[in-house]
């Protein structure tokens, strides 16, 4: 066992995208077990677009981090000492300790993982936060029909590739939205969407018109600015749009531009609605249930990024996820 508990804490507030002197490395004390407690080995952390944002000092659903905090984060880890009877040695856990190598858990802190229902990894991607993420956005709010057409973006990530998977279970009709033409093929022959636009292309409008000719009953947001405002022209009446996620301004340096054609949401009565996951954290245990059932049905076909180098190859893994650098759920062995 490492004497140290290598730390990765947050230094000051990034301009722009992350770099390295925005973080200090510490070498914490190996925290003792105490009665009820164990102590856990970082496997695997997850790598979230979150993370960046959090480091804004702006009102968010958390407070965000302060200089000094620990970097926040899922983590996958195996618990190797314990004093507590239903945590013994061994055991495999999802936590939330963050950019660190080791912690201290309880077993109310922790979801004990089942390694026969896939690999650690991912129970920090499709049977983990993004999973669950997919799950209650399409099913909850979306509640997407038979023979709609659905609107994925960022459709070959963690998120987006989940939700568009749903969908298609539902019988509707799934277009990805992705960038670059390898993304997009796998989108289409790997994932069975029915279509996939390439962003990058320089023809979103017109490429999203021809694969959803009937317009778009659903979409699934999770990159908002100019591709909002496209998707939004062509939105049905009724349709919706659960807001899980903006990542074309999580690195923004100034008050990103409002959407342009709010009006549509007024003149289709469109439907869009704000989804944070730990709003739903009572209902985890079913949907990834749910998931892992389709999962292992060969129903959800999923895709991991695992980078190595360690908690401290920071910051330019993270910034894979905003430079379309990551290929499916990134996550870091630790
Ligand atoms: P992904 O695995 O999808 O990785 C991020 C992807 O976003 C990149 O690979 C890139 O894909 C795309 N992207 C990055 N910048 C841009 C841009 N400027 N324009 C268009 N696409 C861009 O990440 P996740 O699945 O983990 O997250 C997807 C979204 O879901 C994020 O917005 C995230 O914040 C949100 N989320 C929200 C949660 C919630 O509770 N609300 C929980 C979890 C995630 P490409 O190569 O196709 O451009």
């Amino acid at each position: 066992m490492s004497a140290r508990n290598l730390q990765v804490r947050m230094k000051r507030h990034p301009n722009g995208m992350v770099v390295e002197d925005d973080f200090s490395i510490v070498e914490a004390d190996m925290p003792s077990v105490e009665p009820g407690q164990a102590l856990v080995r970082n496997l695997f952390l997850s790598l979230d677009p979150y993370m960046r944002p959090r480091m804004d000092p702006v009102r968010s659903y958390v407070d965000p981090l302060k200089p000094g905090d620990l970097m926040p984060g899922a983590t996958v880890g195996e618990v190797i000492d314990s004093k507590a009877e239903d945590l013994p040695k061994g055991t495999l856990v999802g936590t939330f300790l963050g950019w660190q190598t080791h912690g201290i858990v309880t077993k109310a802190g922790v979801r004990v993982i089942d390694r026969a229902l896939g690999s650690p990894s991912s129970a920090l991607g499709v049977l983990g936060m993004t999973g669950v993420t997919a799950h209650y956005g399409m099913l909850a709010l979306a509640k997407p029909k038979a023979g709609e057409t659905v609107v994925v973006t960022a459709a070959s990530g963690a998120v987006g590739s989940i939700a568009g998977q749903i969908a298609k279970l539902k019988g509707c009709h799934v277009i990805g939205i992705a960038g670059g033409p390898a993304k997009c093929r796998y989108v289409v022959e790997e994932l069975g969407f029915d279509a996939c636009v390439d962003y990058k292309g320089g023809n979103l409008a017109s490429d999203l018109n021809a694969a959803a000719p009937n317009g778009i009953d659903v979409y699934f947001e999770n990159v908002g600015g100019e591709i909002l405002d496209t998707v939004l022209l062509q939105m049905n009446i009724f349709g919706r749009i659960p807001v899980c996620g903006l990542i074309s301004a999580y690195n923004a340096t100034s008050v990103p531009e409002g959407p342009k054609n709010l009006r549509v949401v007024l003149t289709q009565r469109l439907t869009m609605q704000g989804l944070i996951v730990f709003d739903w954290a009572d209902r985890v245990p079913e949907a990834i249930r749910e998931l892992g059932a389709w999962h292992k049905a060969g129903k959800l076909k999923i895709r991991e990024d695992v980078r190595t180098g360690g908690i401290d190859a920071y910051p330019d893994v993270l910034n894979l996820l905003y430079t379309s650098g990551n290929n499916g759920k990134l996550v870091l062995k630790v």
